[in-house]
């Protein structure tokens, strides 16, 4: 957990749990998922990771100890200016999927449900990612089932890679209700994606190539036609980073950022960072 993080849109970081079951970042013939590359350096040395990566492992009070965070409605954020005067964005679960099958309902719960509607918890948002959507879902209704409301600042959140993963957006579709925020992460983008399919039903359009060894393309054209999308759904879109491979037109670019996450390094029409609750849009271009 940290109180503040280099991830653009974001504040902070949690993790009730460490470790994963796995995804197409994290598995035969691909190792790129960050937080498992980590666990491969401090799993079984550091006692904040889980032993090994599969092995996921609870770690209860952490998310009881970020509600006590500060609060930071108002304040403006000099280095995510796009962030100004948002509650505390905290991004719960990137080092894991708390969703992973070993991870019981009863200990999200105490340990997830019980910080984000603390009197505490309340003054943040929390935006919960998992590639497990269909097990969130399954979550909110075993919730609903206790007379427990999905939380409104708990906002829930799927990613994808590439076109075949899309049927997680219908799947997030079903958490929570009609004052559930769902948003989507489409990063590491790894080829075109449209989102014309599910775009109204969502609220807010994260994107970004990939980073680490062996980067997949990304092409910033795919930025453009997701950016027009979201803007005819009329959804917040915010392009987090262009990669470790951007391509512009068939050429490989070479950016002094080796995420491609300077965007004062992108063309002018890419530079939007729009956040749902912010008012203004954030764009430079
Ligand atoms: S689901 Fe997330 S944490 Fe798990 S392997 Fe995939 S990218 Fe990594």
């Amino acid at each position: 957990m940290s109180k503040s993080t280099n991830i653009q849109w974001c504040d902070s970081t949690v993790n009730p749990t460490m470790g994963c079951d796995g995804c197409e970042l994290w598995g035969p013939g691909r190792r790129s998922c960050y937080a498992g590359m980590l666990h491969q350096r401090y799993g079984g040395r550091s006692s904040g990771y889980a032993p090994v990566f599969e092995q996921v492992t609870r770690f209860p009070g952490r998310m009881a100890d970020a509600a006590r965070w500060p609060d930071l409605a108002g304040s403006p954020r000099p280095d995510k200016p796009w962030l100004d005067g948002s509650p505390r964005l905290v991004f719960t679960s990137d080092m894991s999927d708390a969703l992973s099958k070993g991870v019981s309902f009863e200990y999200l719960t105490t340990e997830i449900i019980a910080a984000v509607t603390s009197a505490e918890g309340q003054r943040h948002r929390w935006l919960w990612l998992t590639k497990r959507p269909s097990r969130m879902a399954e979550f909110s209704r075993w919730l609903s089932g206790l007379g427990q409301p999905w939380p409104e600042n708990l906002w829930a959140g799927t990613s994808i890679t590439a076109a075949a993963t899309c049927g997680r957006v219908t799947e997030l579709l079903e958490v929570g209700d009609a004052r559930t925020t769902r948003f989507l992460s489409v990063e590491p983008q790894v080829e075109p994606i449209s989102l014309a399919d599910w775009l109204p039903e969502l609220d807010w359009v994260i994107q970004g190539g990939e980073s680490g060894e062996s980067p997949r393309a990304f092409d910033q054209d795919w930025a453009r036609s997701l950016m027009v999308e979201c803007e005819r759904a009329g959804v917040p879109y915010f392009l987090k980073q262009l990669g470790a491979h951007p391509m512009e037109k068939g050429q490989r670019l070479n950016l002094r950022d080796r995420h491609g996450g300077d965007w004062g390094e992108w063309p002018e029409e890419l530079r939007r960072r729009e956040v749902p609750g912010v008012d203004r849009r954030y764009s430079r271009g």
